[in-house]
């Protein structure tokens, strides 16, 4: 075909165009999906819940956005930010990354927990900050999440958790990898209590937060998409995990396998949580 080179040629000025047009995006107007590329009008990602309107990508949120997302207009009364880790192993630099960290996120750790009202359903209610340090899994993570299932208890409330983390905070060592051992003893307290307790695994939920109370909700939900497993893809891969399949740590290959009971998409995931409360609230209510 004759003009195939000078079709070629037009799409590859096409490209430098955009992508020129891209840098010049003024900030705050427009994101670009990394998964598709597509640029997206920031007021119609909002609109959309921060979900990609052309390939369902879902943006990771900030806990005080999921929030908003989620519970009732209001009703979120937050507790334990009180809580400030130590540096027990003196780590270099720890506090400072803690402080530039609390100044970025505008919130005091990797974990919010609170009082709110679904669906005017009294909840406790905990979701991770993936913003602040990877949501890794401190001592004071660990103690706000127990926390959280201890008032559950104590208020005979259902508990649903937001998780997500990329593993224990090697800054604070074995008190991290405590956390596990500690927010599975709360869980068991929670389940002999009969109150609903719902995990949320949303974009990364891994290590540590995935091999304990992420995965011992009652119903086990995840995100379209999020990557879910213990050991990353390369942890994996150094172990000797060599034949492992493709997309193994995604909600979609946990599912398949019996790991979760259901992907929600994030637009329905407000009406789903009620449908569920409203089931094992009436249930959880009847055992105590
Ligand atoms: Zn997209």
């Amino acid at each position: 075909m004759a003009n195939t080179g000078w079709f070629g040629r037009k799409s590859k000025n096409a490209r430098k165009i955009a992508r020129q047009t891209v840098d010049a995006l003024p900030d705050g107007l427009w994101t670009k999906c990394p998964k598709c590329n597509e640029i997206l009008f920031n007021k119609e990602l909002e609109k959309n819940l921060r979900v990609c309107g052309k390939c369902n990508y879902h943006f990771k949120l900030s806990a005080y956005d999921r929030l908003v997302f989620t519970v009732d207009d209001g009703s979120f009364e937050e507790f334990a930010t009180e809580l400030r880790t130590a540096n027990p192993l003196n780590f270099p630099k720890y506090e400072a990354k803690l402080a530039e960290y609390r100044e970025k996120s505008g919130l005091d750790e990797s974990m919010v927990v609170g009082r709110a009202k679904l669906a005017e359903i009294p909840i406790v209610i905990g979701v991770a900050e993936f913003g602040f340090l990877g949501a890794s899994m401190g001592s004071v993570y660990g103690e706000k999440v127990t926390r959280a299932m201890e008032t559950a208890v104590a208020e005979k409330k259902p508990l649903i958790m937001f998780c997500s983390s990329g593993g224990a905070r090697m800054h604070e060592g074995i008190l991290s990898l405590m956390q596990m051992a500690k927010t599975s003893a709360a869980v068991a307290r929670m389940n002999q209590a009969g109150l609903p307790y719902i995990c949320v695994l949303t974009d990364p939920t891994t290590a540590g937060v995935h091999a304990s109370f992420a995965s011992l909700g009652d119903v086990i939900i995840a995100e379209p998409g999020a990557l879910i497993g213990f050991a990353g893809a390369r942890v994996a891969t150094q172990a000797g995990l060599i034949n492992r399949p493709p997309n193994f740590q995604t909600s979609e290959f946990q599912l398949e396998h019996g790991m979760i009971d259901m992907i929600v998409p994030r637009r329905e995931m407000k009406s789903t949580l009620t449908k569920l409360l409203q089931f094992g609230y009436r249930e959880a209510a009847n055992v105590i």
